[in-house]
């Protein structure tokens, strides 16, 4: 059987895989990002591509119904909203699942057609203090770290990522490079000890939300050790002396850890050329998440360690096209190709390219305000595709309650039950993975095809063309006119060389004469491969900017602070994941870690049940008693919906407390009171 290249649909690592038809799954050798090696989640994708639940008609009211009617429906239903109640009455929810060619067209329909940036993302979730952080810092949204980076560095430092369990293949490289170079050494910065610890050199235990404590402190010494790079500083960042007079205010015994402890890692950093530091959801999800992303890049801006083999920040995205999300400008607060909604000049250049009607004249709702305003009744019809918000969103009873309040729905997926499904109006059924053509943009900038090598099932249709037959119906045929992902793309690319003459990063010009069908996987920029080799940044006077950063109060309360994140072998809400016996049998049902002193402290032996409340909602969960979870904490997976345990699943306990500079979520810290179940 001939085996079809395309690309893992899981984490940000970007795997590239060998699919057949008949479920056959191999890493891909010739891939640069995991040259034929996969995880536990990848290499089992072939027990995933059965038809059992998929949604294979258009559905609505529950009941089929074609094509046309769907659509005809629902571009009356959106025109409507927006004759009565203007362009902002409307929303897309859309997902980091989605490839670069439905995201692009989504936010040429929203943005400059619609005229509404009200189109926001799960990236939200996932990554957006990264995008804050380095928009600050540099000018512009642009990762300037690489796969091969890890493997060159002299020092890894891991900050809040359980790289082992949420990127392996990225964990499986660094530890091959270890091995192979036994004076690299991997620092990991994380409250809990997780699966990535047995990697490590050091392992520091800070508190939730120690790290910018942490980070202003290793800023402060490298400042009053002379380990500053002067004239690096001089010539390329602005900024510094507020920075530096505001990390020495702070104390990092804050983060909880032992004079030792910093000593350590202070002397490594500072007496480490070629340091990378990795960092993602522990960062990213936290009140002050892009606070801590400044915290980290002022040290290697400080240094000069940025911009050079072996050396960098390096924000990895959790899901597979996170990145090509961002690139086309999908989220609320951003034009297609990291372009800016605020600066006319940019909104002039892509309603021009567009030659479109309208274009937004400023952001629109990020995910937590967005269903808050449906929540409000601001929002008259809301378009989900791809995702499932009402269970993965913090507060998920209140945004299912928002979803219900909206007169008018509509969902795309690939599965007919899921808990925002059951909220629709319309059901229309999306092509899923192996069955749908495009590209998605990994962790590393890199842009790979995901390549069909499965029939569409029934009526499935790709995103793109959903969402192009919905523009067309509205009225806006020629704009939307595609026949193809390869045309699609080829306008993208068009788009990126069209606003090459602001300075932005996005430099697309290599895909140019690139032939679609026959893509390999190529990383941007395409004229200078090292972002910031030149030391120039994307601010108007090519200088970054290092940010003076806070600490944040750490009250002590009397409550539990509930860490959410991932298993080993299962994605998201197990939509794919959960097909598959062999990821099932890992971990097989909702659980809380807890620490035995705690454990003992409210009653709980090994095996009992535990349960969580917040003031959104109630969970239950089976104790694992451990001392990777430090005292006073817990964590508990996000992977199980209120459909599949509905005593069981957690995200209702999430807060919708959001870091203010990003809007994301801080789902590491949740306050939450414990004790035993008591089924009486
Ligand atoms: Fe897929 Fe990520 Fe595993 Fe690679 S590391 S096979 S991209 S889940």
């Amino acid at each position: 059987m001939s085996l079809t290249k395309t690309t893992c649909p899981y984490c940000g690592v970007g795997c590239g895989v060998l699919a057949g038809a008949d479920g056959t799954i191999q890493g891909d050798p010739d891939h640069p990002a995991n040259f034929g090696r996969l995880c536990s989640k990848g290499s089992a994708l072939g027990q995933t591509i059965d038809l059992e639940g998929r949604l294979l008609q258009p559905q609505i009211g529950g009941r089929n119904a074609g094509w046309d009617k769907a659509l005809d429906l629902m571009a009356e239903k959106f025109s409507t909203a927006i004759r009565d109640h203007g362009p902002d009455s409307v929303a897309f929810y859309v997902s980091g699942q989605l490839l670069t060619e439905d995201y692009y067209v989504a936010n040429k329909l929203m943005k400059g057609f619609i005229g509404s940036a009200n189109i926001d993302t799960n990236s939200r979730l996932c990554m957006a203090s990264s995008v804050a952080g380095h928009k600050r810092a540099f000018g512009t949204d642009t990762v300037p770290g690489t796969y091969a980076d890890l493997e060159e560095a002299d020092l890894i430092v891991l900050v809040g990522s359980n790289l082992a369990w949420c990127h392996p293949v990225l964990h499986q490289r660094i530890a091959a490079a270890k091995e192979a170079r036994p004076n690299m050494r991997v620092v990991n910065i994380d409250p809990r000890n997780t699966a990535t610890s047995a990697l490590v050199d050091l392992h520091l235990r800070i508190v939730p939300d120690g790290d910018i404590a942490l980070f202003n402190g290793l800023l402060a010494y490298l400042a009053n050790t002379g380990a500053l790079d002067l004239a690096y500083l001089s010539d390329h960042v602005a900024g510094q002396v507020p920075a530096i007079t505001q990390a020495r205010l702070d104390d990092p015994s804050e983060s909880g850890l032992s004079q030792d402890e910093l000593s350590r890692f202070y002397e490594m950093w500072a007496g480490t050329q070629k340091v990378v530091t990795v960092y993602s959801q522990g960062v990213n999800q936290s009140r002050c998440g892009t606070g801590k992303v400044n915290a980290i890049l002022n040290c290697h801006l400080a240094t000069g360690r940025i911009g050079k083999p072996g050396c960098g920040p390096f924000s990895v995205t959790g899901q597979p096209n996170a990145m090509g999300g961002r690139e086309v400008g999908g989220m609320a607060n951003m034009l297609a190709n990291h372009l800016d909604i605020e600066n006319p000049d940019h909104r002039a250049r892509v309603q021009d390219f567009w030659q479109s009607p309208t274009i937004c004249r400023r952001a629109g709702l990020k995910a937590v305000e967005l269903f808050e305003a449906c929540a409000a009744g601001k929002i008259k019809a809301l378009w989900v595709m791809s995702t499932n918000p009402a269970v993965s969103m913090p507060d998920a009873d209140g945004v299912a309650n928002a979803i219900s309040n909206v007169p008018f729905v509509v969902v795309s997926d690939i599965m007919a039950r899921t808990d925002t499904g059951d909220l629709a109006d319309v059901l229309l059924p999306a092509t899923g993975w192996g069955e749908k053509d495009g590209t998605v943009t990994n962790s590393e900038r890199r842009i790979s095809r995901q390549r069909a090598f499965l029939s569409a099932p029934e009526q499935a249709r790709p995103d793109w063309q959903i969402i192009c037959d919905v523009a067309d119906r509205m009225g806006w045929k020629n704009a939307f006119d595609f026949a193809s992902p390869a045309e699609i793309f080829a306008e993208y690319v068009a788009l990126s060389m069209a606003t090459m003459d602001f300075g932005r990063d996005l430099d697309l010009s290599i895909f140019a004469d690139a032939d679609y069908a026959n893509l390999i996987p190529t990383q941007w920029p395409c004229n200078d491969k090292r972002f910031f080799g030149s030391g120039r940044f994307y601010h108007p006077d090519g200088k970054a900017r290092m940010l003076p950063v806070s600490a944040p109060e750490l009250g002590a309360g009397d409550t539990f602070i509930l860490n959410t994140g991932r298993n080993r072998d299962q994605w998201h809400t197990m939509t794919r994941s959960g097909k598959a016996p062999r990821l099932g049998a890992h971990l097989a049902e909702p659980y809380g870690e807890i620490h035995p002193e705690d454990a003992a402290h409210i009653g709980i032996t090994a095996g009992d049940l535990i349960e969580l409340s917040s003031p959104n909602g109630t969970s239950t969960v089976r104790a694992l008693i451990t001392e990777r979870t430090a005292k006073r904490q817990l964590f508990a997976p996000m992977h199980w919906t209120r459909q599949q345990s509905s005593a069981g699943w957690v995200n209702n306990l999430a807060t919708s407390v959001v870091d203010p500079a990003s809007g994301q979520p801080a789902s590491k810290s949740n306050q939450v009171t414990a004790r035993k179940f008591d089924a009486k």
